[in-house]
């Protein structure tokens, strides 16, 4: 079997960073979260000043600080699971919390962020053996990755995911302000300048509305060891 690289893109919230990590981990590949590398972005640009929920992004301050933004992620636990590092420090809960979300896709639309970070996602890539997910990684950080996935579900489903999820962490959430913020991530990532969320012509699509985690696994598998063979 030869190494490839998989390339997952979907929607907010639509499952698509569980599988791809449960994939990784079953078949021994490097998983990278693509959306956490933006996720740490806006952090440090909140923390900084330079992204607030009133006044928005400070695209030219950001633009500036972007060679003191170091992203890494620790090794991948027993269950498969990385920590994200901004300049070293463990950020991985804070990175999922509300704020961070209701300001990472206006972040994500700035072409110089989109550019440095590719060039990171690339470089993750250049031994093949990798899983990565996001929102642009079959269309322009891999274009020729041998298996891509396109996922989708929908906003209400995915809503209903991430209340959960919310939930689950102790943070308290409405499945209203959710789903409102998982049709906003939806128009900006879709509508961007900047490779916008699309699903390349050549990715399989895989509607997870009512398929059960260990389906859409056997689903991945198999296209996995067809396109690795
Ligand atoms: O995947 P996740 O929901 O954590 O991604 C957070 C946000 O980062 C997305 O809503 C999108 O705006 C941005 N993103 C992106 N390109 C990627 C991954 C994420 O623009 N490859």
């Amino acid at each position: 079997m030869k190494k490839i690289i998989i390339a997952i893109d979907g929607y907010s919230s639509s499952g698509k960073s569980t599988m791809a990590r449960d994939l990784a981990r079953r078949i021994g590949y490097v998983y990278v979260d693509s959306g956490a590398m933006y996720r740490a972005v806006t952090l440090y640009a909140i923390r900084h000043g330079i992204a607030d929920t009133d006044s928005g992004v400070d695209t030219e301050t950001l633009v500036r600080s972007l060679p003191e933004i170091g992203i890494s992620f620790t090794p991948a636990g027993a269950d498969g699971t990385q920590h994200t590092l901004l300049n070293g420090e463990d950020v991985e809960k804070e990175i999922r919390d509300m704020k961070v979300s209701s300001l990472v896709s206006p972040v994500a639309v700035i072409p110089e962020v989109r550019h440095r970070l590719t060039a990171i996602q690339q470089e993750y890539g250049r031994d093949k053996g990798i899983v990565m997910d996001g929102r642009d990684i079959g269309t322009t950080v891999f274009p020729d990755a041998e298996m891509k996935v396109f996922v989708n579900a929908s906003a209400e489903e995915r809503a209903r995911r991430r209340v959960k999820e919310l939930t689950e962490k102790g943070e308290k959430v409405t499945y209203e302000e959710v789903l409102e913020n998982i049709k906003e991530r939806d128009h900006i990532d879709t509508t961007r300048k900047e490779s916008p969320l699309r699903k390349a012509d050549d990715a399989v699509l895989l509607d997870n509305d009512n398929m059960t985690i260990p389906q859409q696994m056997d689903w991945l598998l198999r296209l996995y060891e067809d396109r690795s063979r």
